[in-house]
C-alpha cells in the first residue's frame, strides 16, 4: 500500500521556502502506487497535485488535497542508431543527474541545460531552456498516467505542443497527469552550441579553443553559479516572469521611445523583450519590501529573504508587473506556477 502522510509540511519541498502544508502527501514511485490511490475512494476524491523538486512553484496557501511527490527512478540507454542515442529517465531523477549521465556517455544536446534545478518529470512542463537550448530540441517522448483513470499514455514531441516555457501540460492537460518517464534523443556526434555570448566568453576565460560538451557544461555551470542565487541560501524559483514576445512593429515603436531597450529576435517576425531589463528600469532591482524583493543581481528573480508568505511574494510580483505595464505597456506573464 502507498504510504500517505497527513497534514504534511511542504516548506522543505519548495525552493521559495514558503511555509505551507498539504492535507495528504504521498511518494509515488510506480504505476502501482497510482493505481492504489485511485482504487481508494478516500484519496481518489481528493484534489491532486504533482510535485517534483518544487523549484517552479509558488504556494500561496495550504493545499487542501493530496500532493503526489515524484519518485520514479532510473536512467538508461533504450536504443541507439547510427546518429542518435535514446536515453530514458525516471521522472523523479534530478535533471542535472540526467545531464551528467549524457555527458559521461558523450551524448550531446543537454550540456547547455546543465544545473537547471528540479526533476526530470517537470522538464517538459515548461519546456525548460537556457543558454540557447530548450528541452524540445532533444525531446523524444514521455509517459504520463491519467490521474483520474490510471491509464498510461505516451506523448510525442508534437503532442506535447512545446512553446517558449510552455507545453500542453500548462494548458489543456494541466494537473491531469503524472509524468513517469521522459526519453531524450541525443546526438552521438555532438554539435557544440556556443551562440549564447556568455558561453564563448567563459570558454575563452577557461582557455578552451575547441570545446567538448563537457567544456560547454562546465562553462554553463560556472556562469550559472556566479549569476543565480542559490535557493539553499535565499528562497527563489529562478526567473519569476517570462520574457514577453511582441510583434516586430510594436517593438520598433517601443524602441523609438526607449533606445536602450534590450530584446532578441524570436520566431515569426517577433522580438523577445528582456523582462529583467524592464524590471530594473522600473527601479525594482535589489529593492527590498519587507521579506521579499527582486534580487540585487538578477532583477527577474523574485526572492524570499526569509519568512515571507506565498501571498506576500505574489503581491510583490503583482506590483512589479503593474509598474512594467504602466511604464512600457507590456504585460509580463508569470513563468512560475502559482497555486
Ligand atoms: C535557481 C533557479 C534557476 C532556474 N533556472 C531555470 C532555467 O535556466 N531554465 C528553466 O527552464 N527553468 C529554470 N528554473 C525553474 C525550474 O528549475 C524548472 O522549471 C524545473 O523544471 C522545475 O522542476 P521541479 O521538479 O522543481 O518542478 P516543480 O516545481 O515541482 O513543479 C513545477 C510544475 O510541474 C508540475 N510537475 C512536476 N513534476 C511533474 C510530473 N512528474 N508530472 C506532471 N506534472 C509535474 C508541477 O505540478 C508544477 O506545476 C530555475 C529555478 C531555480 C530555483
Amino acid at each position: 500500500m502507498t504510504a500517505i502522510k497527513e497534514n504534511f509540511s511542504l516548506k522543505k519541498f519548495n525552493t521559495f521556502g514558503v511555509d505551507v502544508s498539504c492535507r495528504y502527501f504521498a511518494e509515488i514511485g510506480s504505476e502501482q502506487d497510482i493505481q492504489n490511490l485511485i482504487a481508494d475512494d478516500k484519496y481518489n476524491r481528493q484534489q491532486k497535485f504533482v510535485l517534483g523538486g518544487g523549484s517552479n512553484i509558488l504556494f500561496t496557501k495550504n493545499f487542501d488535497g493530496i500532493v503526489l511527490h515524484d519518485r520514479f527512478e532510473g536512467i538508461g540507454v533504450v536504443s541507439v542508431d547510427e546518429d542518435y542515442a535514446f536515453v530514458k529517465a525516471g521522472a523523479g531523477e534530478a535533471w542535472h543527474e540526467l545531464v551528467l549521465y549524457c555527458l559521461g556517455k558523450n551524448f550531446g544536446g543537454v550540456e547547455n541545460l546543465s544545473l537547471i534545478p528540479g526533476f526530470v518529470g517537470a522538464a517538459p512542463i515548461q519546456n525548460i531552456g537556457a543558454y540557447g537550448e530548450e528541452l524540445k530540441n532533444v525531446f523524444h517522448s514521455l509517459t504520463a498516467i491519467d490521474l483520474s483513470t490510471g491509464e498510461p499514455k505516451v506523448f510525442s514531441a508534437d503532442e506535447c505542443r512545446f512553446g517558449y516555457r510552455d507545453s500542453i501540460f500548462k494548458r489543456e492537460a494541466k494537473n491531469k497527469y503524472i509524468i513517469t518517464d521522459v526519453t531524450l534523443r541525443l546526438n552521438k556526434k555532438p554539435v557544440i552550441n556556443t551562440t549564447y555570448g556568455a558561453i564563448e566568453k567563459e570558454l575563452e576565460h577557461m582557455n578552451v579553443t575547441s570545446p567538448t560538451i563537457g567544456d560547454v557544461s562546465n562553462a554553463v555551470i560556472k556562469i550559472r553559479s556566479s549569476k543565480l542565487p542559490d535557493p539553499k541560501v535565499i528562497g527563489n524559483c529562478g526567473s519569476f516572469f517570462k520574457n514577453p514576445t511582441i510583434p516586430i512593429e510594436k517593438y520598433d515603436r517601443l524602441q523609438h521611445v526607449f533606445p536602450d531597450l534590450v530584446a532578441y529576435p524570436a520566431q515569426g517576425n517577433a522580438m523577445k523583450l528582456s523582462a529583467g531589463w524592464m524590471i530594473e528600469k522600473c527601479g525594482w532591482k535589489g529593492k527590498r519590501n519587507g521579506n521579499v524583493g527582486m534580487h540585487k543581481d538578477q532583477a527577474l528573480v523574485l526572492v524570499n529573504y526569509g519568512g515571507a508568505t506565498g501571498r506576500e511574494l505574489l503581491q510583490h510580483a503583482a506590483e512589479v508587473q503593474k509598474s512594467v505595464k504602466e511604464s512600457f505597456g507590456i504585460i509580463m506573464e508569470a513563468e512560475v506556477n502559482v497555486l
